[in-house]
């Protein structure tokens, strides 16, 4: 008997267990994966820390967060500049000083201003209402259409008319010469990859892998006293209300003989001629030496149940039906629901140990 059942050991579950074991509480971990850490998992092959289910880099603004991560792993200072490949030209990333130059050649903020109030004012829309009106009324056409559209309906697989704004809002838009993706204060990767922390966070506690939660569903919940659930939430209730959307991926990781194939960790590819959004090439998270290379080709798939839910789609069709099942999963006093899957959110990293953390306080404090 225990007295919580964690199923899923991602970041939620993972900080969950530890904050439980913590105070002598009796956790049992399943994972459906032959390995722990969700998506964060590394897989180091040939020296190399390969992020298997997508590039992860860590940001935060939150102090609190960022020590409770550094007890686990030291990290490194690297800080996030992607490029983005557009019509055969490259362009940095976020939306800043560089990115304007390589657009229009113009180096001062007061003419970037010029020629995106221009854009912004010749559209006219004051309350955008999906994402294709939002980043036309923050940036712009020429930004949109070179940098935005093609990537955003590959990546999503509809119109970004059809996506609501806040995706957009992700990606800050400087007039500075600054390529940092991330506003955040505290940002890097850790040293040894992301399995020293869950490692750390899930020390003491006992993990069951290759343990499929549905297939003995009935079961594994008699074994304790509380369940912690961080799969998605209509495929707990077996869609009793209908199916939420998600947005699966596709990763294709290949080894190569060169040191260094791209020169950075994150490459954009925006146009709808690449099947794949980006390419990752690990070493560079860590500024790696190795001789060889490990590159990761990352391809947007459409979702069935047979694939991995990546994305939560938050249009309002999904938020409405997430609403729903939010009320279900209120109704369940033993069953907290929690993580980017459970809660239909696109949390980052840090926004997923924070609510950890909250509901964690929130459990122990009673
Ligand atoms: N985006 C874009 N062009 C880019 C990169 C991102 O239009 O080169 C948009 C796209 O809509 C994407 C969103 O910004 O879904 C968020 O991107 P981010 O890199 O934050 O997403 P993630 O790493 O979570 O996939």
């Amino acid at each position: 008997m225990y007295d919580y059942l964690i199923v899923g050991s991602g970041l939620y579950g993972s900080v969950f267990a530890h904050e439980a074991t913590k105070r002598n509480k009796k956790c049992l971990v399943i994972d459906k994966r032959s390995h722990f850490g969700g998506n964060v998992y590394c897989e180091n092959l040939s020296g190399i820390n390969v992020h298997k289910y997508g590039a992860h880099i860590f940001h935060t603004n939150d102090k609190e967060i960022w020590n409770y991560v550094n007890q686990f792993a030291e990290f490194n200072n690297y800080i996030n500049s992607p490029v983005s490949l557009s019509n055969g030209k490259l362009y940095n990333l976020p939306f800043n000083m560089n990115t304007f130059y390589q657009l229009w050649g113009v180096t001062t903020p007061q003419e970037v201003k010029e020629i995106i109030n221009k854009q912004i004012k010749e559209f006219g829309v004051d309350k955008p209402k999906n994402l294709e009106e939002q980043a036309l009324s923050l940036v712009g056409k020429d930004v949109y259409e070179v940098l935005i559209k093609e990537y955003t309906e590959k990546q999503w697989g509809r119109k970004a008319t059809e996506l609501p704004s806040f995706i957009i809002k992700r990606l800050p838009v400087r007039y500075t010469y600054n390529n940092n993706y991330f506003n955040d204060k505290y940002q890097g990767i850790p040293i040894g990859g992301y399995n020293k922390i869950i490692e750390g966070l899930l020390e003491g506690v006992e993990v069951k892998l290759g343990v499929d939660f549905f297939e003995n569903k009935e079961d594994l919940e008699k074994l304790a006293s509380k369940v912690v659930f961080t799969g998605k939430i209509d495929e707990y209730f077996d869609y009793n209300l209908g199916e939420l959307e998600y947005r699966s991926l596709r990763f294709e990781h290949m080894p190569l003989e060169v040191d260094n194939f791209q020169g950075n960790a994150v490459v954009n590819y925006n146009n709808a001629e690449f099947d794949f959004t980006r390419i990752i090439e690990h070493k560079h998270f860590e500024f790696g030496t190795q001789k060889n290379t490990i590159i990761t080709r990352e391809y947007p798939e459409k979702w069935d149940k047979r694939k991995e839910a990546y994305y939560p789609i938050n249009d309002s069709k999904n938020s409405k039906l997430y609403g729903e099942y939010k009320k279900l999963a209120e109704q369940k006093n033993n069953v907290i629901f929690g993580g980017r899957l459970a809660e239909y959110r696109y949390y980052d990293m840090h926004q997923v140990i924070g609510a950890a953390l909250a509901k964690t306080k929130k459990e122990f404090s009673q």
